[in-house]
């Protein structure tokens, strides 16, 4: 049996067993895996995976549903090289080993009083991982946690070893979304923010009033996301302040509260109304109401990292998709037609959220404010046409899909969508023009 994005204990080598990613969908056979627990061996390694010809692969969390962290030949697991290397009180700059889980990072931070900016829904992922694919949150005036990178450390396929910073901006924003395309990195460093503390308030709203105050609202508020079954009038926003540094009026809620909320009510919840979805299938837009209607009611406040990152349990599907900012209207119109009039229905909701532009060639947010629509399927259940039917809307809106989740795009339409598409194969074929870190994936997206 295999576990999610785990191969086998920390070791120096390992010997293969297949690989899964969090979702189940994507498996893999490394010829050999290698888990360095040092800079030096990692590059005593790769140079001579390099040597032998072999294709090699960083592997994170594993929790990309798109086949993007296959290691078709050697893979890299870097979980033993985790940790803090240095912090800057001053800049308040922190440089971290390649492999560090995003849970463990606001402890490390906690006694330097620092914090990451923003974050994704989950904290599970590695930051390599999590940076490679421009792994996100919401808020307009935030980036994905890509943009928090002001400096990175990664082999290359000519096996150099390549220190670039903010002094670089050009080479780094090739780098900083790389999708494991320009080599192993062994150090992110991050530009935190002092520690703060978030008001976090979630409300069932009218779909009609969220979507025409969305403009709005997005510039008033620093991190607005809703969460809308499409054949519910209503839909749950989460509004979440982010209060000044030091203001300590802590609300958390009690354990057995959370409990509820978030297990029965979130993951149990959502597994059981899966089962019955799954059984009775015509009774998903009556299920779709039934969830929203006991959705809501939280009001809360904690430290930043509590409120971001939720726990995923129930095992999805995804397929996320960014737009420009100016389209939210029309995206949503399609939307509610697609679920509406066609008759789609998922016990998913779909997740809207918003990200600043981005400088990163290949950030899905890159030079556009975005508006970001993800549409989930529970695991195991067909994906494929409804992801298709979600994606053919979005495609009319310019969407770019998340590198990480599903999507059928290949290097052409990558072309049209990212201006510095070429400018990125230019940087591939200059730092690994043996294609080293290429598989299946990275083939059709960027071409071979
Ligand atoms: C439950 C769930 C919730 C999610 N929520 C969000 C969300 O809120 N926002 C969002 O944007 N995404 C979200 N995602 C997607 C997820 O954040 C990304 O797919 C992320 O890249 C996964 O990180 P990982 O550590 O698991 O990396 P993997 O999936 O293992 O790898 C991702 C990529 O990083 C590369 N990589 C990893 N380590 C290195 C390294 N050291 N050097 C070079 N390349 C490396 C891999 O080769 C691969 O290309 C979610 C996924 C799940 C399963």
């Amino acid at each position: 049996m295999s576990r999610p994005g785990r191969l086998s204990r920390p070791g120096r080598r390992s010997s293969p067993r297949e690989w899964t990613n969090w979702a189940g969908l994507v498996r893999a056979r490394p010829s050999r895996v290698l888990v360095p627990h040092t800079e030096a061996a990692l590059i005593r390694e790769v140079r001579a995976a390099l040597g032998a010809g072999e294709r090699i692969r960083a592997v994170g969390s594993g929790h990309s549903f798109t086949g993007i962290a296959v290691a078709p030949e050697v893979q890299v697991d870097l979980r033993s090289m985790d940790g803090l290397i240095d912090v800057d009180p001053h800049s308040r700059r922190v440089r971290l080993r390649a492999g560090t889980p995003l849970w463990r990072i606001p402890g490390l931070l906690e006694p330097f009083g620092l914090a990451m900016e923003n974050l994704g829904d989950i904290d599970r992922q590695t930051i390599a991982g999590a940076v490679s694919t421009g792994t996100h949150g919401t808020g307009l005036a935030y980036g994905s946690v890509s943009s928090q990178v002001v400096g990175m450390r990664l082999v290359t396929g000519t096996g150099e070893v390549l220190d670039v910073d903010d002094t670089a901006p050009e080479l780094l924003d090739g780098l900083r979304v790389g999708l494991g395309a320009f080599g192993i990195i062994t150090e992110v460093t991050l530009q935190c923010v002092e520690a703060f503390d978030l008001h976090i308030v979630e409300r069932l709203e009218d779909f009609d009033d969220v979507v025409a105050g969305w403009p709005e609202r997005i510039r008033a508020e620093d991190h607005v996301e809703f969460y809308w079954f499409g054949h519910s009038e209503k839909v749950l926003t989460k509004t979440t302040r982010r209060l000044e540094p030091g203001r300590r009026a802590r609300t958390r809620r009690s354990q057995s509260r959370r409990l509820i909320e978030d297990e029965v009510l979130g993951n149990l919840g959502l597994a059981a109304t899966c089962r019955i979805g799954r059984l009775l299938p015509g009774t998903v837009p009556r299920l779709n109401r039934l969830c929203t209607a006991v959705w809501g009611g939280r009001d809360e406040v904690s430290a930043s990292h509590e409120i971001f990152a939720a726990s995923r349990r129930v095992r999805f599907t995804e397929t996320e998709q960014s737009m420009p900012l100016e389209e939210t209207a029309g995206v949503m119109a399609a939307l509610r037609d697609l679920f509406r009039v066609e008759g789609w229905a998922s016990m998913f909701p779909l997740e809207i959220r918003c990200a600043a532009a981005d400088s990163a060639w290949l950030s899905t947010s890159h030079g556009r404010e975005s508006l970001y629509v993800a549409a989930h399927q529970p695991a195991g259940e067909e994906h494929r046409e409804y992801f298709a039917a979600v994606s053919e809307v979005l495609a009319g809106f310019g969407a770019r899909p998340h590198w990480g989740k599903l999507h059928t795009l290949d290097a052409e339409a990558m072309r049209r969508l990212y201006p510095r598409f070429d400018d990125a194969v230019r940087l591939r074929d200059r730092i690994d023009p043996g294609r080293a870190f290429a598989n299946p994936y990275l083939d059709r997206v960027l071409g071979a």
